[in-house]
C-alpha cells in the first residue's frame, strides 16, 4: 500500500496520488519576519522538511516552496520603533529564521517567494476578484465577498451562519458581512504601494494565494501549515482561489499540531517562550527535532523538561552506538558494504505510509539499535554493518544528525595500534593509545 495521508480538507485518510505523475508540489506557509522563531514555530519547519525527505525517498520529484511574509503590521511597527526600514527588519529576521531552520536540521525550501516581490500580481489578482463580483472596494479597502461563494467554510467545517455569529463581535462597520476579509488594506503608516484601489498593501491571505498560483498554477498537491492557520488563513486562501480558478487550491491540506509549554500555548505576552536561537548546541537542535518528529504530528505536544530529557537520553544512546560501530567498521574496513536490511526498510515504509506513524518507527529504530549492539558484541560484523546502514537510511530520511564523523587517518592509525597492542597483550602500550583516543573523544 502506498502513502496514506490525512487530508484536512476531507477529514479522511487518503491514498496519496500527486496530480502530475511523479512530481509533487508542496507549499508551506512560512514566517512573518518580525521576530525570532520559537520552538513551537519550529514544529512545521521540522515536520515538512521530514515529509519532503520522505517523499523523495519514495522516489517522488519534490518541489517544496515556503514563503516569507515580509510586509505586515508587525514588521511596520518594528521598523518604526527601531527607526529603520521594513526591509531591514525583514531581512534581519529572515536570516535569523534560516539560521534556526539549520539548527533543527531543516534544509532550505526549493522556492522562497517573498510577498513584496509579487505586489503587481497581487494587485491584478484583486482587480480580477472585483471584476467578477467576488470583491468590493470601500474607500480604498478591498474585501472579499464571502456570500458569493457557495461553500465557504469547507476546510474548517463551519457553516456560514455559525461563523457569522462568531465574527460579529469584531464587526467592522465598513464590510458587507462580518465574515468578509481584507484583500487590500488602505494604509497611512509604513510601506505602501500604489494601486487602482488607492495606496496600501495586500492582505496576508491574498499574498499566499497569489504566490501559490504564480509557482504552481492549479497543480499544487500539498498545502501545509500549523493547525492554527486552518481558519481563517487557509479557509480564506481557498475561498479566493476557488473564486477565480474553481479548485480548492491544493489536493491535500495537511496541518501540524501545536506545541505547548507547560500546558499553555506559547506566547510572548505570557512570557513562556523558548526561542530556537537560544538552544545552546546543535545537539539541542537535534534533540528538539527528535522530540517533534517522534510525536504524532497532528496532536498537541506538551513540551516539558521531562520530555526533553527523555529524548536527550535516546539521542545519547544513538550517539554511543553510532560512534562504536562507525569506528569498528572503519577499522575493519567494512564501510564499502552498503547493504541494508530490506525487511526493516519495508517496515519503516509501512509505518511511515500510515500517515507517518512515528511511534512505530521509533520502536523499530530502537530494535535496530539493540540488534546492532548485540551483533557488535558477538562480532557478527556482517549483520552489524547491514543494520547500521539501515539505521543510517532511516535517520537520513528523518533528517536527524548525530554529528559523528569517521576518524581521520592519524586517528585511525592510533586506533589500529591500540587494537594490535591489545591483541598482543601489550597492555601498557594499549593504555597509552587508549589515552590518546580518549583525548580525541573517540572512545
Ligand atoms: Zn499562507
Amino acid at each position: 500500500m502506498g502513502l496514506q495521508i490525512y487530508n484536512s480538507l476531507t477529514n479522511k485518510l487518503e491514498e496519496f496520488k500527486p496530480q502530475n505523475g511523479n512530481k509533487v508540489n508542496m507549499y508551506v506557509c512560512g514566517p512573518t519576519v518580525y521576530n525570532y522563531i520559537h520552538i513551537g514555530n519550529a514544529r512545521p519547519v521540522i515536520f515538512y522538511d521530514m515529509m519532503r525527505r520522505y517523499l523523495k525517498f519514495l522516489g517522488y520529484e519534490v518541489t517544496y516552496a515556503s514563503n516569507i511574509t515580509d510586509v505586515d503590521d508587525k514588521i511596520i511597527k518594528k521598523a518604526i520603533e527601531g527607526n529603520t526600514t521594513e526591509k531591514a527588519v525583514a531581512t534581519m529576521f529572515e536570516n535569523a529564521y534560516f539560521d534556526a531552520c539549520e539548527k533543527v536540521g531543516s534544509k532550505k525550501p526549493d522556492d522562497i517567494p517573498h510577498a513584496t516581490d509579487f505586489i503587481n500580481e497581487m494587485i491584478s489578482f484583486i482587480q480580477k476578484l472585483i471584476d467578477e463580483g467576488y470583491a468590493y472596494n470601500i474607500d480604498g479597502d478591498v474585501f472579499f465577498r464571502v456570500s458569493k461563494l457557495d461553500d465557504y467554510g469547507i476546510l474548517s467545517n463551519q457553516v456560514t451562519d455559525d461563523l457569522e455569529s462568531g465574527a460579529r463581535i469584531s464587526v467592522d462597520s465598513k464590510k458587507e458581512s462580518p465574515l468578509d476579509f481584507a484583500l487590500w488594506k488602505k494604509t497611512d503608516v509604513g510601506i505602501k504601494w500604489d494601486s487602482p484601489f488607492g495606496e496600501g498593501r495586500p492582505g496576508w491571505h491574498t499574498e499566499c494565494v497569489v504566490m501559490n498560483y504564480k509557482l504552481f498554477g492549479t497543480g499544487l498537491d500539498i498545502h501545509g501549515g500549523g493547525m492554527d492557520l486552518k481558519f481563517p488563513h487557509h479557509e480564506n486562501e481557498i475561498a479566493q482561489f476557488k473564486a477565480l480558478y474553481g479548485t480548492n487550491l491544493a489536493k491535500y491540506w495537511i496541518h501540524v499540531g501545536r506545541l505547548d509549554l507547560a500546558g499553555a500555548k506559547m506566547s510572548k505576552s505570557l512570557g513562556n517562550v523558548i526561542y530556537v536561537k537560544d538552544l545552546d548546541t546543535k545537539k539541542d537542535g537535534m534533540i528538539l527535532r527528535s522530540l517533534i518528529l517522534f510525536s504524532p504530528y497532528r496532536s498537541i505536544i506538551n513540551y516539558s523538561e521531562d520530555l526533553v530529557n527523555q529524548y536527550a537520553k535516546e539521542y545519547d544512546k544513538w550517539q554511543r552506538m553510532y560512534k562504536q560501530v562507525l569506528y569498528t567498521a572503519q577499522y575493519l574496513d567494512l564501510l564499502n558494504n552498503k547493504n541494508v536490511d530490506d525487511s526493516d526498510v519495508l517496515k519503516f515504509k509501512e509505518y511511515m505510509n500510515q500517515d507517518f506513524n512515528v511511534q512505530n518507527v521509533l520502536t523499530l529504530i530502537n530494535d535496530i539499535v539493540k540488534e546492532i549492539n548485540t551483533s557488535l558484541r558477538s562480532k557478527d560484523y556482517d549483520k552489524m554493518i547491514i543494520k547500521f546502514n539501515t539505521f543510517n537510511l532511516i535517520f537520513d530520511c528523518l533528517g536527524i544528525n548525530l554529528f559523528i564523523e569517521p576518524m581521520n587517518p592519524e586517528q585511525l592509525d592510533v586506533y589500529k595500534k591500540w587494537n594490535e597492542a591489545k591483541q598482543n597483550k601489550n597492555f601498557e602500550l594499549a593504555d597509552q593509545y587508549r589515552g590518546k583516543l580518549q583525548e580525541w573523544n573517540l572512545i
